[in-house]
C-alpha cells in the first residue's frame, strides 16, 4: 500500500521527519519507539504526553477474560498482541533499565452469587469453545490460591495467560526508549492536519483522532478507583481478579507497591466526572468479593475516555482520502494490550511493507455513513483461527 514511500535509507533532510506522530500515549509512543529504532526520523507531537486514557487504565492484558460473545476477530488480534508481550517487556526494560510492572500471576475470574457463576460459566464455556486456555477451579482450588477472596464467592476459572502490566509505568518508559531512540517530543497540540509536514503522518491521538480525522471514534467513559493496602503492605491477592458480584462486573488487579486498582465503569459519556454512585458500587462488589478492601485506603477516583469505535475493534491503516496519514486509533478497552502489534503494524506499513492481513477487518475505510460495518455486522480477519 505504501510500498516506495520511503527510500531505502531515511531522508538526510534535518529538518522534516520521515515521520509526525500525533499523540503520545502508549500507542503513539509505541510506534514512534518502533519507526526511529528502524532508522527514520521521528516526531511525536503531544502538549500533555500520557495523559489520554492510559492515565487511568488498569492495564490488563486480557485477551482471553475479554474474550466476548460477537467479538470473535477481535479476541483473535488481542491474543496475538498478547503474545509480543513478554518479549515487548524485556525489550522496553531492556531499553530503558525500569521496570513497567509487568507480572504474569494470570487472572482469576469468579461468581460471588449462583446467578453470577451462570452467568460468568456461559463466557468460559464460549472461550473455552474458542480453545482459549480456561481452567475450572473447584471452590477449594480457588481459596487455595487466593484465601482472601470472600467465603461466599461461588466458583472461578483461571485464565493463566490473562497478564497485567502498570500503564503509569508503561507510558513514560515507551517515552524514555523513543527518545533514547531520536524521537522528538513536540510539546503542542495538533490543530488540522494540513499543519503538520512530514513523509508520513500517524493519527495515534486516542479520542482525539476524531476531530482530526473524521474518523467514528467516540468517546466510552470509565470510573476507576485507586485503594491502598494498609501499613506499606502488599495487597493480600496475587492474581489480578474479575468478579461477578450481585449483577456488577468489577476486576482489581493488584500491584506490588500496595496499590489495587478497582475498575471500571462503561458509560457513554463524554465527561470525566466521578459520581457517588459509580464509587458505591464499585466499592461494594470489591469489598463483596474481597473483604479485606474495606480497610484499604481509598486514595484516587477518576474517570477515564476510551476511545471507541462502532465495532470494538481499532482503526489501523491509511485514510481512504489520504494515503499518506495512517490511522491508529480506536483501541477503546484494550490499548494496552494491543500496544505491541499496533506498533509492529504501523511500523511496517510506515516503512512500506505489503499490508499484514490482519490489518484488513481494522481497515478505515469500514465504517458506511452510519457507523456501521460495511458488509456486516463484525469484519472478517483473515487468519483468525476460529472462523
Ligand atoms: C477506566 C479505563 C480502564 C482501562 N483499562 C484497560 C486495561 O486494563 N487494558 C487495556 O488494554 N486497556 C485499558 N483501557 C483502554 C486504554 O487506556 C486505551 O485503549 C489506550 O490508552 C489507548 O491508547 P492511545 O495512545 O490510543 O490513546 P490515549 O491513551 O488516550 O492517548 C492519546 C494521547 O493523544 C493526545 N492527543 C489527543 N489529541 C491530540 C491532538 N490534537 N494533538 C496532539 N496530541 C493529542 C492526548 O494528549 C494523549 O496523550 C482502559 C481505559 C479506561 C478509561
Amino acid at each position: 500500500m505504501l510500498t516506495g514511500r520511503f527510500p531505502s535509507a531515511p531522508s538526510s533532510d534535518r529538518v522534516r521527519p520521515d515521520v509526525a506522530v500525533v499523540g503520545a500515549g502508549p500507542i503513539g509512543l509505541a510506534i514512534a519507539w518502533r519507526c526511529a529504532a528502524r532508522g527514520l526520523r521521528v516526531a511525536v507531537h503531544d502538549p500533555a504526553p500520557g495523559s489520554g486514557a492510559s492515565s487511568v487504565a488498569a492495564g490488563m492484558l486480557s485477551p482471553v477474560a475479554e474474550a466476548y460473545f460477537g467479538e470473535r476477530q477481535l479476541t483473535a488480534l488481542l491474543v496475538a498482541s498478547a503474545e509480543r508481550w513478554p518479549a515487548f517487556a524485556a525489550e522496553l526494560t531492556e531499553a530503558t533499565g525500569v521496570g513497567i510492572g509487568y507480572r504474569t500471576e494470570g487472572t482469576l475470574m469468579v461468581g460471588l452469587t449462583g446467578d453470577d457463576l451462570a452467568e460468568a460459566r456461559r463466557l468460559w464455556a464460549y472461550q473455552q469453545g474458542l480453545g482459549l486456555p480456561v481452567t475450572p477451579l473447584r471452590p477449594s482450588e480457588l481459596r487455595d490460591r487466593e484465601p482472601a477472596l470472600a467465603p461466599r464467592v461461588r466458583g472461578g476459572a483461571l485464565a493463566p495467560t490473562d497478564h497485567q502490566v502498570d500503564p503509569r509505568l508503561l507510558v513514560p518508559a515507551l517515552r524514555t526508549a523513543a527518545q533514547r531512540a531520536g524521537v522528538v517530543l513536540v510539546p503542542q497540540p495538533v490543530r488540522q492536519l494540513s499543519d503538520l509536514d512530514a513523509g508520513v503522518t500517524v493519527v495515534a491521538a486516542g479520542c482525539g483522532a476524531a476531530a482530526l480525522t473524521g474518523l467514528p471514534v467516540r468517546p466510552v467513559k470509565g470510573q476507576i478507583l485507586r485503594l491502598r493496602a494498609p501499613d506499606g503492605l502488599a495487597p493480600g491477592f496475587r492474581h489480578v481478579i474479575r468478579g461477578y458480584a450481585d449483577g456488577e462486573h468489577v476486576y482489581l488487579v493488584p500491584r506490588d507497591d500496595g496499590e489495587v486498582v478497582l475498575g471500571a465503569t462503561v458509560e457513554e459519556r463524554s465527561d470525566t466526572t466521578v459520581t457517588a454512585g459509580a464509587v458505591q458500587r464499585l466499592l461494594r462488589a470489591g469489598v463483596d468479593l474481597l473483604p479485606e478492601l474495606a480497610e484499604y485506603d481509598l486514595v484516587e477516583a477518576v474517570a477515564g475516555l476510551r476511545p471507541g469505535t462502532p465495532d470494538n475493534a481499532p482503526i489501523l491503516g491509511p485514510l481512504p482520502d489520504r494515503p499518506d496519514v495512517l490511522a491508529a486509533t480506536g483501541h477503546h478497552r484494550h490499548g494496552i494490550v494491543l500496544t505491541p502489534i499496533t506498533a509492529d503494524l504501523i511500523a511496517d506499513l510506515v516503512l512500506g511493507g505489503g499490508p499484514d492481513p490482519l490489518l484488513t477487518p481494522l481497515r478505515a475505510d469500514r465504517f458506511g455513513p452510519t457507523g456501521a460495518v460495511v458488509g456486516g455486522p463484525e469484519p472478517t480477519m483473515e487468519g483468525d483461527p476460529w472462523s
